[in-house]
């Protein structure tokens, strides 16, 4: 991103603070990054911040659009600074692993839906679940694909 990230508030009326700006610069930097390394990333950079601080910042960033928040089912919400083009998301069951993947034909046209039930639609979020190269590299797709949850470790 080539704008200077406060300039960027500045255009939107969002008040410029050490932390906002620290914020915006953990998500720019680490595309669908959690709320708990924002927090890491911007106590490295401007000491300590609040979790609660860090909920906040990114609330007003999402909320003007500057960031998109995306909720993986059973992982937490992840952030990114790659707004307006409706991409989706390849995620890993195994590591949790998000990578961007573009729509699936021509500019935004899962956004048409075979049927609107007359909402006006703005978002259409697609998440496409498997393992990651890294993953399935480590364990050859078996028979037993289904088992593979148990791969991951219980929590105690
Ligand atoms: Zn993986
Ligand atoms: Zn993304």
């Amino acid at each position: 991103m080539a704008t200077d990230p406060a300039d960027l508030l500045r255009q939107r009326g969002i008040q410029v603070t050490a932390q906002r700006l620290a914020v915006l610069r953990a998500v720019s930097g680490q595309p669908h990054i959690t709320a708990d390394a924002v927090a890491e990333a911007v106590r490295v950079e401007i000491g300590a911040i609040s979790l609660q601080s860090v909920y906040d910042a990114l609330g007003v960033l999402v909320g003007e659009g500057l960031i998109r928040r995306i909720q993986p089912a059973g992982s937490p919400a992840r952030y990114e600074d790659r707004v307006g083009d409706n991409h989706h998301h390849l995620i890993c069951r195994v590591c949790g692993r998000v990578v961007d993947v573009d729509c699936a034909v021509g500019s935004a046209p899962c956004l048409a839906a075979a049927d609107d039930g007359g909402y006006e639609i703005d978002e259409a979020e697609v998440a496409y679940w498997g393992r990651c190269p890294d993953c399935l590299a480590q364990s050859p797709a078996g028979p037993e694909g289904p088992a593979l949850r148990k791969r991951i470790p219980r929590a105690k």
